[in-house]
């Protein structure tokens, strides 16, 4: 639930609501394309490796397949809800319209805590999750990628269940696979490299040199440590980083490659001040209230909410998390005059290149790391040219001009295609 006692999939649809009215969407296209298409729970008996039968559960959700098979990730978690499911399910369609990559919206998740079981329970349990949604899944159907909790080698087992169930090799059901068997060159690092194209562009309209700047970033996964490590390569001075042991600030700039050496050897940054030259902040929120340029929150949802909104100082903020700023505290930063680059806009470097996989898969011809990130650049710099265009036309946030375009497009297609029966 977010702060404000209103659901998380209800906080979502208000983003779209602001948008709708502004687009003056009719009552019938809303119906078309606001409300989830297909909501599925499954109960997964796994039997755990002392012989006792656990069973878990699993959602997936089809939040709109108007443009394409639905796209979105599975994510493994102890605090998954069926209303969070629907939120990121509803994300996705309007990232994908967004960027314009043929897909529609889902999302799937199962309530587990991943570092609890096994490898062996693992396996069987994402075996199970899939054989359990079969049908729901299909490269022309529902496409599922790794999230927070899952990863290449889940998605392995994914794609080899369905295979299996097939009796064909099928790598396009599923994106973010191993290389080895049909995952694409430049996926891992894919999300953080589009936030920093999109940090760009922004800092040529905010009039910021992004090699003068200062930034801050939140979170040091897979999106967190590659924004860092490319912000830093692009010359951006990163003062602060944080994940879940705590925020660590060097005014001079951290060392984001000792950071990295550090998370890879104890997987988190846990003591990192004693070898990093870096001071632990007493708060780790403080680091959201830094003086810097550009403020990455690529961790979890309500991070920035009315309390502290106030008092965040950055010129800019990329959300390379979905989600990390509540309604509320968007209004705020808005008023302040924060240039707020939307997590569906900013993080979409993600699916899109999830989207060439499933392209190469298709082919059956495999791209080199270069052709993959120039293609995934082409098509980020398009869209956000075509939000700033639209944020410029209706005189509206980033946010509410990346829901216009996407709504845009989602309900286009949705009229073309017409009521069946
Ligand atoms: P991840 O699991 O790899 O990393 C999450 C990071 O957040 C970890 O470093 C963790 O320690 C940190 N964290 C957790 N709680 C924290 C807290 N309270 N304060 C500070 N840090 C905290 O996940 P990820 O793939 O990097 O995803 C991060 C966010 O980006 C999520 O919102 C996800 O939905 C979104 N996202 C990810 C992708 C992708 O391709 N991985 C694409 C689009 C959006």
């Amino acid at each position: 639930m977010s702060n404000n006692k209103i659901s998380t999939f209800e906080a979502a649809t208000r983003q779209f609501d602001a948008a709708a009215a502004i687009i003056g969407l009719t009552h019938n296209q809303v119906s078309m394309i606001k409300e989830p298409r297909k909501v599925i729970e499954a109960k997964l008996p796994v039997r755990m490796d002392d012989g006792r039968i656990e069973v878990f559960t699993g959602f997936r959700v089809q939040h709109n397949i108007a443009r394409g098979p639905a796209k979105g990730g599975v994510r493994f978690h102890p605090d998954v809800t069926l209303d969070e499911v629907k939120a990121l399910a509803f994300w996705m369609t309007f990232k994908c319209a967004v960027v314009n990559i043929p897909f529609g919206g889902g999302k799937g998740g199962v309530i587990c805590d991943p570092s609890k079981l096994s490898y062996g329970e693992l396996e069987r349990l994402s075996r199970r999750y899939f054989a359990e949604m079969i049908d729901i899944f299909g490269p022309d159907r529902d496409v599922p990628a790794p999230d927070v909790g899952t990863n290449p080698e889940v998605m392995a087992w994914f794609m080899d269940t369905y295979s299996m169930h097939e009796r064909k090799f099928v790598p396009a059901v599923v994106t973010g696979k191993p290389l080895e068997i049909g995952g694409s060159k430049g996926r891992t690092e894919a999300t953080a490299l589009g936030v920093v194209h999109t940090i760009r562009e922004a800092c040529a309209i905010v009039g910021l040199d992004l090699k003068k700047s200062t930034s801050a970033v939140q979170g040091f996964g897979n999106v967190g440590s590659n924004t860092a490590r490319i912000l830093r390569e692009v010359g951006s001075k990163v003062v602060a980083i944080s994940d879940i042991s705590g925020a660590y600030y060097n005014e001079g700039g951290v060392d984001i490659e000792m950071a990295l050496k550090h998370t890879a050897k104890n997987r988190t940054l846990e003591g990192f001040e004693k070898e990093g030259n870096v001071e632990r902040l007493k708060d780790p929120h403080e680091l959201l209230e830094l003086n810097v340029d550009i403020l990455v929150p690529a961790a979890l949802e309500h991070q920035i909410t009315q309390e502290n909104a106030n008092r965040i100082k950055a010129r800019l903020i990329a959300e390379g998390a979905n989600g990390p700023i509540t309604n509320e505290a968007d209004e705020i930063l808005n008023k302040k005059g924060v240039f707020i680059i939307p997590d569906i806009l900013c993080n979409a470097g993600g699916v899109t290149t999830s989207y060439l996989e499933w392209v190469q898969n298709k082919t059956g011809y495999y791209w080199s790391k270069e052709r993959v990130e120039d293609e995934m650049k082409g098509i980020m710099l398009q869209a956000f040219g075509d939000v700033w265009e639209t944020s410029k036309r209706y005189k509206v946030s980033m946010r509410v001009a990346a829901f216009i375009v996407a709504i845009e497009r989602v309900a286009r297609a949705s009229g073309l295609r017409g009521l069946y029966a």
